[in-house]
């Protein structure tokens, strides 16, 4: 099998895995913002007072990039404010009460046979699709690259190497069918013949379960961060992103396997996109799979899930390895959180650093070939000047270094502030 340089081994902690996808209640008060993707944040086609239905649009698209929101709920919209958000910082919000009747709008199936590729990608940009890996990246515009990209294959990424998170797994074992035609739609509208779903190396119940004569199914290894869209490229196709070049340029695009099946709710069922499945993990009483609506706020699901146990330090929204950490349980499920681990002191131990051993163990691990120790120390040293030559724009802040290092080196918050001393300063 290919494979790609560097990564590392952390422990899978995948036990929720063996539980099928729950439903959650939904929530009294739904907090959705108009920031959940990559690109300008959607316009408000709501105000206080109006009343929703679930699906309803309530923003809209602005700019290229952008995506379209629609109510999770139904009830009213109390206000549009700004509100904690999972990036840590407060984002314009529109707060839904919940009338508790779920009252959706009228759904569009649409007959795929009759189908030409623009107006499959206006039925995916209409439903307000965005990578639900974590990403966030308009769906639509990923899949209308520019003509002079000839794109050849579409993998999905199912590997899911970040720890404890299994809600993909789980998807793909409960709805293979959703999946697959999702990305049987995504081949259509690309024209293109090769379309991959990676998975876990442990997973291999799927293989059967995915088997279809348009598809190959391929076991990645369990190196972290195989998941990471370099890596999974290098892996399946042996095709090696050249730095500041995008997937496209090697002939491929890559989409998460929820992506794939909200792509195939939209098309088939006209369902837009006001719920996914999540991860609850860690240190909570009743840890699974769980269908969440957008905007339902995390403490919500903590409470659903039976309440923390043990001393809990750090709550993660996504992945211990590159999930973000948060300071509030107020804050909404978006359409890219894949999940919510909560951590005790003893599972999210806070190591004070010591001094770099020149180890260069941090050097092994980068999937990116970069020198994480030398980045650090110009950082810390305040030889900004030295940055350039060690390219930190190229990190994916994937945290294998960190993971990694025997002194605990805070090498990827380092790594970050060289990123950002590099855009300020323009060395
Ligand atoms: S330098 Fe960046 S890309 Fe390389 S291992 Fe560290 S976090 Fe990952
Ligand atoms: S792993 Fe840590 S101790 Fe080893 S070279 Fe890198 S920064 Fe230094």
């Amino acid at each position: 099998m290919n494979s790609f340089k560097g990564g590392t081994y952390p422990p899978k902690y995948k036990k929720t895995s063996e539980i099928a996808i729950e439903e959650i209640p939904l929530p009294k008060i739904a907090v959705v913002p108009l920031l959940q993707h990559v690109g300008s944040p959607s316009k408000p086609v709501v105000k206080a007072g109006d009343i929703v239905k679930t699906g309803q649009l309530i923003a809209e698209i602005t700019g290229l990039i952008s995506a379209r929101i629609h109510s999770p709920i139904s009830g009213k919209v109390l206000v549009i404010e700004k509100r904690l958000h999972p990036f840590g910082i407060g984002i314009e919000s529109i707060i839904i009460e919940s009338d508790e009747k779920d009252e959706r709008v009228e759904f569009h199936p649409k007959d795929i046979t009759k189908l030409f590729p623009n107006e499959i990608i206006d039925i995916i940009k209409n439903t307000g699709i965005v990578g639900l890996g974590g990403a966030g990246f308009p769906t639509h515009t990923k899949l209308w690259p520019p003509k002079d990209r000839k794109i050849d294959s579409v993998i999905l990424n199912g590997c899911e190497c970040e720890p404890y998170v299994t809600c993909d797994y789980r998807v793909m074992s409960e709805e293979t069918e959703k999946v697959i035609n999702g990305l049987k739609l995504m081949m259509k509208i690309l024209d293109v013949h090769n379309g991959y779903i990676a998975i876990g190396i442990k997973n291999k119940d799927l293989i059967e379960k995915l088997k279809d004569k348009d598809i190959k199914t391929i076991s990645m290894g369990s190196k972290y961060p195989q998941g990471a869209e370099r890596q999974l490229i290098k892996t399946v196709l042996n095709r090696k992103i050249p730095y500041g070049k995008l997937p496209m340029d090697v002939g491929c695009i890559v989409h998460n396997v929820q992506t794939a099946k909200a792509v195939y709710e939209a098309v088939y069922e006209g369902k837009p996109l006001y719920e996914r499945v999540i991860t609850v993990a860690g240190s909570v009483k009743e840890p699974g799979n769980y269908k969440v609506r957008i905007g339902t706020p995390v403490s919500e699901i903590i409470d659903y899930c039976g309440g923390l146990i043990g001393d809990v330090k750090k709550i993660i929204l996504g992945g211990p390895m590159m999930g973000l950490t948060q300071f509030s349980l107020d804050v909404p499920v978006i359409k890219g959180t894949v999940g919510i681990v909560a951590l005790t002191e003893k599972e999210n131990k806070i190591y004070e650093s010591t001094n770099c051993i020149k180890c260069g163990k941090c050097i092994n691990a980068c999937p990116e070939e970069l020198i994480p120790t030398a980045i650090s120390w110009f950082v810390e040293s305040g030889k900004y000047y030295e940055l350039a030559n060690y390219n930190p724009l190229g990190c994916t802040e994937c945290g294998s270094c960190e993971y990694e290092c025997p002194s605990k080196i805070h090498l990827v918050q380092n790594i970050r502030t060289a990123k950002k001393l590099m855009k300020t300063l323009k060395y």
